[in-house]
C-alpha cells in the first residue's frame, strides 16, 4: 500500500500511472479533498483509512474507503454497524492493535484484543478481514510483529497489515499481507 497522508494529488499521480491502486489516507477530510476525482479518473484505485476514526465522520469514511483499517473500540464498532445497515454498504474492516500498549498510540491492547475481535465478528457480525498494528519506535519490531500474527491466526484473520517504511523487510518476514509504505516512496510529507 501507497500511504499519501501529507502528499499532494501531483505526487500521487506518477504512482498511479505506473500502476499503484492501493492508497492509504490518514484522515477522512484529506480522503475528501484528493480521492474523488482520482477514483472517478482511475475506478480500479482501493483507498483504505489507516488513521483514527471519529464516530461522527463513520458516514463520510465509509462512502469514501474500501476498507477501514482503524476499527479500535467498541462505539465504533457499533457505530459502523449501524450505518453499514442503514446506508446498505458493506466493506471490509480490520481492527488496530496497541502493540506496545503505548498510552500515545490508538489501537486495541493486546489483551484485550480476544474479545474485540469477537465481539465485532459473532456479535455485531462485521467483516473483519484482518489485524493492523505499528510497533513502538526504536524497538526491535519483530516481536511485536510476531504477536500480531499469532493473534490472526488463532481467529482465522487472513489480512496482516504490519510494516512500514522503515521496518517492512521484517514485517514481509513475519508474515505481512500488506505493508504500508509512505516516506519510502514519495520521500518526505509536504502536510
Ligand atoms: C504514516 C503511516 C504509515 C507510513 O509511514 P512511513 O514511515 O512514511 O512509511 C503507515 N501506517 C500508518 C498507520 C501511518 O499513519
Amino acid at each position: 500500500m501507497a500511504v499519501s497522508k501529507g502528499q499532494p494529488t501531483e505526487r500521487i499521480l506518477p504512482l498511479l500511472k505506473a500502476g499503484q491502486i492501493l492508497f492509504g489516507e490518514n484522515r477522512v477530510q484529506e480522503g475528501f479533498h484528493k480521492w474523488p476525482s482520482l477514483k472517478q479518473d482511475y475506478p480500479e484505485i482501493k483507498l483504505h483509512l489507516i488513521g483514527p476514526l471519529q464516530t461522527n465522520k463513520v458516514e463520510k469514511a465509509i462512502r469514501l474507503f474500501d476498507c477501514i483499517q482503524s476499527v479500535d473500540r467498541i462505539h465504533l464498532a457499533q457505530t459502523l454497524k449501524q450505518e453499514m445497515s442503514r446506508l446498505n454498504i458493506n466493506i471490509p474492516l480490520m481492527i488496530q492493535l496497541n502493540l506496545g500498549d503505548e498510552p500515545q498510540k490508538s489501537g486495541v491492547s493486546l489483551s484485550k484484543a480476544d474479545d474485540f475481535i469477537s465481539h465485532c465478528k459473532y456479535e455485531l457480525k462485521l467483516l473483519i478481514i484482518g489485524l493492523m498494528g505499528i510497533p513502538p519506535f526504536e524497538e526491535n519490531p519483530v516481536p511485536y510483529f510476531k504477536d500480531l500474527v499469532t493473534l490472526a491466526n488463532r481467529h482465522d484473520l487472513p489480512e496482516r497489515s504490519i510494516g512500514m517504511s522503515l521496518d517492512y523487510k521484517e514485517a514481509i518476514q513475519c508474515g505481512s499481507t500488506l505493508v504500508r509504505i509512505g516516506t519510502a516512496l514519495f520521500g518526505s510529507r509536504l502536510q
